[in-house]
């Protein structure tokens, strides 16, 4: 990862953010040859999923919302972390990220016992309030032997005789947030069991706590709740919030779409992985809208459309795994999620989602709008609220499958040599047009003719004149252009057409000046 994240900015595709400031974490910026990269893979994904097809809407919504919409989409009450900080060295950390899950559910479970002994046993209202004040103490009897257990239980019925419905309510909303890794025995655990990863304290822990993850900000000059806003988590919502208003202007045909690219936000914990997990980020993403009885049918079709884009862009076969989502791990309105995984060389992870979110979205938004986003089906008749198919895809993400699997290191000519094997339909630069000598005007204006000739077909083309041709050479290797032709003496003095060197093979062949628009547009398809 140090030598792409190094190449990256030695050659101009990608800087960290604000770096002459010291850079702010989770952010990156994308330089020339970046921005040119990320460019043709957006172009790309809107040609297949949009322009190319019959049943899809392209839009563009605004970033900042409506605060009721992410009440309704669900992101304000839970799009959320449980964080926890070592009040020793201040730092925080997701505490999924440093605990054993399963050692830890095993003791929620045996805990989770404990309270229904301690329940069964009846108590008061008292009773239980302290329990769930002094859940770490509790959580101490965890390990006490079954006698000793049952002594405590007696005791406790002693004092108190009578089952109290309100108390074993009170209790078991402290159980629900165990499985969150939130609450008083989430901070029981951790001082246990955790030493802090930055400081190595081992009961420094604060209790977990909830960290909502999108960015608020406040809309217009009073700093009131009503002018709460936030940057959007999603794009998501601003499609489904202008699903009326295509359908009023447009009148579609069930199954149609709605398609957009544009950025999101995260306040990520933990940013990492260069452009993996960050902080601002764009995403691709299409709200496909249907009947449910042909649900299955559309998810494969956006499937393959999914896997026939990765593999246009240049992502090779093996490093592409699909993934199907357990029933456990489904959010609560997901009937099937299928991710494309991708082999970084920091892991294999998600590349490309597509998920079933069944009418989750657009009766939520219709509940809380007070608007009616149903549909009616002319043929059947039918009036009901559309279901939605979700294919979604970060472009960032995809920029870094590609930048790593398309960085090479090998030889060539006896010499150590890098080069970023892209794709023409993706490479910043397809053709680089160079003069073999800089010094001889002759060869100089051939090559600034045929410079204009390609780049006025095929547009990403670069002449460049700056020092030997090996190092012209290794300068567009590294950018990942695909050919580099040269115009030389023979070209002039013998008619002898020029060379057009491939980058891979590093082969050389010659070709008439007046083949060259037929041979690259031949390399190109
Ligand atoms: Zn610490």
């Amino acid at each position: 990862m140090d030598s792409i994240i190094s190449l990256c900015k030695r050659r101009g595709f990608i800087y960290q953010g604000s770096e002459i400031y010291g850079g702010l974490a989770g952010t990156w910026d994308y330089g020339p040859y970046g921005i040119a990269l990320k460019n043709n893979v957006k172009n790309l994904w809107w040609k297949r999923f949009v322009s190319d097809r019959e049943d899809m809407y392209g839009m563009d919504a605004a970033i900042l919302m409506n605060q009721k919409a992410w009440v309704a989409s669900g992101h304000v009450g839970g799009f959320s972390d449980p964080l926890v900080e070592c009040s020793n060295c201040k730092r925080r950390f997701r505490v999924d990220q440093i605990i054993d899950e399963d050692d830890y559910k095993e003791d929620v479970k045996k805990f989770r016992n404990f309270v229904h002994l301690y329940i069964d046993s009846g108590e008061t209202k008292k009773a239980a309030n302290e329990a769930i004040d002094k859940n770490y103490k509790i959580s101490e009897f965890l390990s006490l032997s079954e006698q000793k257990k049952k002594d405590f239980l007696n005791k406790v019925n002693e004092i108190i005789p009578i089952a109290n419905i309100a108390a074993i309510e009170g209790i078991l909303g402290q159980i629900e947030k165990l499985e969150s890794y939130s609450g008083k025995f989430a901070r029981f655990y951790l001082n246990q069991k955790v030493t802090c990863p930055s400081c190595g304290v081992k009961d420094k822990w604060s209790e977990p706590r909830q960290f909502n993850m999108m960015f608020r900000t406040t809309v217009g000059a009073v700093e009131s709740e009503d002018a709460v806003s936030y940057l959007r988590p999603e794009t998501a919502q601003g499609m489904f919030v202008n699903f009326k208003n295509i359908m009023d202007s447009f009148h579609p045909k069930m199954p149609f779409g709605i398609a957009q690219i544009g950025k999101a936000f995260r306040n990520e914990i933990a940013p990492r992985d260069f452009l993996f997990r960050v902080r601002e980020f764009e995403q691709m993403e299409v709200e496909y809208f249907i009947d449910p009885k042909n649900w299955e049918k559309y998810f494969d079709m956006w499937e393959k459309i999914r896997m026939d884009w990765c593999l246009e862009i240049g992502l090779p076969k093996e490093k592409i795994h699909i993934r199907e989502h357990a029933a456990e791990e489904l959010s609560h309105y997901s009937k099937r999620t299928t991710d494309i995984e991708f082999d970084y060389p920091f892991g294999q992870k998600e590349l490309y989602g597509l998920a079933y979110r069944t009418d989750f979205d657009l009766n939520a938004h219709s509940k809380n709008s007070g608007v009616d986003l149903s549909y009616f089906d002319e043929e059947t008749k039918k009036r009901f609220i559309p279901h939605v198919i979700e294919p979604s895809v970060g472009v960032d993400r995809a920029v870094l499958a590609i930048l790593t699997s398309a960085y090479v290191e090998d030889e060539m000519n006896g010499e150590k040599r890098t080069y970023l094997k892209l794709a023409p339909s993706v490479a910043p630069i397809k053709i680089a047009v160079f003069p073999l000598l800089k010094n001889k005007p002759e060869l100089v204006k051939k090559a600034e003719e045929i410079y204009v000739i390609l780049k006025k077909q095929f547009g990403a083309v670069e002449f460049d004149d700056n020092g030997n041709i090996g190092k012209r050479y290794r300068r567009q290797d590294e950018i990942g252009t695909p050919f580099c032709v040269t115009i030389d003496f023979d070209t002039i003095e013998k008619n002898a057409g020029v060379t057009v060197r491939d980058r891979d093979s590093g082969k050389q062949e010659r070709v008439s000046e007046k083949d060259l628009i037929k041979y690259f547009s031949e390399k190109f398809q």
